[in-house]
């Protein structure tokens, strides 16, 4: 039982720690979902972000250029 759970924990705290790491390398870009925004951001609190004036939703970047989504224009 003790080897099961030294196994368990350590996985459990590499997937935890990947979900919130702000990493470019999960794919995972914000969205803001007011009337004219037509662009994606990689970095959360981006300049083109803070004037958002709906939630803030995060999605992959393949789900946001099949929305017709374009990289922002403080990022590219
Ligand atoms: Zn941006």
């Amino acid at each position: 039982m003790k080897a099961t759970k030294a196994i368990l924990i350590p996985l459990f705290y590499l997937g935890f720690t990947s979900f919130f790491a702000p990493s470019k390398s999960d794919n995972n870009v914000f969205l803001c979902m007011g009337k004219g925004s037509k662009r994606y951001h990689y970095i959360k609190n981006c300049r083109g972000l803070s004037n958002c004036s709906t939630k803030i939703y995060e999605v992959t970047l393949k789900k946001a250029k099949e929305m017709g989504r374009t990289l922002c224009g403080w990022e590219d």
